[in-house]
């Protein structure tokens, strides 16, 4: 099996010494922090985006690629459909071909209460103009004819969109740069600086950097270090395995999944696929605390989620990951530069089986490479994407609960006019951090 393409073993591509200050600095190299550094850029603001380990490390290259409105909470909706007017335009203005096509995303139901839950979606998501229809049994056969399995129906949207995840995140930070916003990998952010009760800063493993803004896009990592300054969100992260075949036949332009596996054509004539509905969560402190305010999710799919006892060493979540140092000490975040958790194989292997059960035209499904990573996730399945009322001067983005690649491009724009003081375009209450601590009761978004 070939190597995941991105880690540490590859050199940093963006390098150099660290400015004394900025206007604003972003932490994290994945989408959400990209697109952030880039959209302020591209506004004049002076940035620097700091990462960890090496720009799109973690989920934002490891994830499916699919660029998706179907499924997702009424309040991203509009947000999704931002996203996929500005992905056509980034990939216009990238230095390489990253692969976005609109092959459209089908969900090929299990049975009739499935399709009770598409009719739903689809109630509630009409008023924003989506393409979305529903195909009954014969319609689903006949978007997937090379299958020899039979659906009771589908949820189909052809305006949807895929691209290759590993190739667009770096490419997007190459266009950040091109734009003046700095980009350093391989460099940690251990602490906010805070004076007088606002953020005037970072201190990185490297030294300070002064800023009146600072936006925290670390993904899995954001709780620890939100937690570290007081501010506590119920943030877990799940291990997700997928996998790529060698190329063959086409089948299907877009992204597809049923009740056993999740598959998306790729631009190298392979396909990505993941065993559908299987994640697994290890239990750590935070799994503990939160565990009560994820039991709607837990209730809603109760097989869904597999429970192993203890995280790797250095995951956000392990039960001896430091959860205070100081400015001086080496943090878990420079501890784990990439987190690379190991596929689960006995997953990979019952997937690619299944894929060519599914679809036996094709023959042989050679599995050139498998990988996990770690979704973060909220209970109420939505981010957080709102300025810190305790911390003035912070911009949390986080918490894309397995759905922030597509619609990350949005974000970022979104994030860049917070951080401006401009207004967002959108509402933005749903992802407010405060409705983890003023007693709101949480709303469990459709999760589909
Ligand atoms: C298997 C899988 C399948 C998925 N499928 C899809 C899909 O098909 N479509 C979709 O839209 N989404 C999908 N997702 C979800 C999507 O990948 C994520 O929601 C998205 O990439 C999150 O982006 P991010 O920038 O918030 O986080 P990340 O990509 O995780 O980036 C956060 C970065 O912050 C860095 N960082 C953290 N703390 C610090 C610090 N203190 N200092 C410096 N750097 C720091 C980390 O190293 C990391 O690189 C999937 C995810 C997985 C794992």
């Amino acid at each position: 099996m070939t190597p995941f393409p991105i880690s540490e073993a590859n050199p940093p591509e963006h390098s150099g010494d660290l400015p004394e200050r900025a206007d604003v600095v972003v932490i994290g190299g994945g989408v959400i922090g990209v697109s952030t550094a880039l959209f302020l850029a591209r506004a004049g603001i002076s940035v620097v985006l700091l990462e960890k380990g090496r720009i799109a490390g973690e989920q934002s290259s490891r994830n499916w690629g699919w660029i998706r409105v179907q499924g997702r909470d009424p309040a991203e909706i509009p947000i999704a459909q931002e996203a996929q007017r500005l992905w056509p335009q980034l990939a216009a203005e990238v230095d390489t071909d990253i692969g976005l096509t609109q092959g459209g995303v089908a969900y090929l139901a299990r049975d009739e209460a499935e399709m009770g839950r598409f009719t739903t979606w689809m109630k509630a998501a009409a008023p924003f103009g989506v393409s979305t229809q529903l195909l009954d049994a014969d319609g689903a056969s006949r978007l997937m004819p090379a299958a020899n399995r039979h659906w009771p129906g589908a949820m189909w949207t052809p305006s949807d969109m895929r691209a290759e995840p590993f190739v667009t995140v770096p490419a997007l930070a190459r266009l950040a740069a091109k734009a003046g916003a700095i980009l350093r990998e391989a460099t940690a952010v251990r602490l906010l600086d805070i004076e007088a009760g606002r953020v005037a800063g970072v201190i990185t493993e490297r030294g300070r950097i002064r800023a009146a803004s600072v936006v925290l896009a670390g993904g899995a990592w954001s709780a620890l270090l939100l937690r570290r300054h007081a501010i506590s969100i119920p943030q877990l992260s799940v291990r997700a395995t997928a996998m790529r075949t060698a190329p063959l036949p086409d089948i299907f332009q877009g992204g597809a999944v049923d009740s056993r596996l999740a598959w998306r054509r790729a631009a190298d004539g392979g396909y990505t696929l993941a065993p559908e509905g299987f994640h697994e969560l290890y239990v750590g402190p935070d799994a503990f605390r939160a565990f009560a305010r994820f039991l709607p999710q837990l209730k809603q799919d109760p097989l869904g989620t597999a429970l192993r006892p203890a995280a790797p060493r250095g995951f956000p979540d392990a039960w001896t990951t430091p959860r205070r140092w100081r400015a001086d000490q080496v943090s878990p975040f420079e501890r784990m530069r990439v987190l690379n958790p190991a596929p689960n194989l006995t997953k990979v292997r019952q997937t690619a089986a299944a894929f060519g059960e599914t679809f036996p035209g094709l023959g042989e499904v050679e599995i050139e490479s498998a990988w996990a990573g770690m979704i973060d996730t909220l209970p109420d399945v939505v981010p957080v994407v709102d300025q810190a009322a305790r911390l003035p001067g912070l911009t949390v983005v986080t918490g894309m609960c397995g759905h922030g690649f597509g619609i990350g491009p949005a974000f970022g724009r979104i994030a860049a006019d917070l951080v401006r003081g401009n207004a967002p375009g959108h509402d933005l209450s749903r992802f407010r951090l405060s409705r983890f601590f003023d007693g709101s009761a949480l709303e469990l978004g459709p999760n589909l």
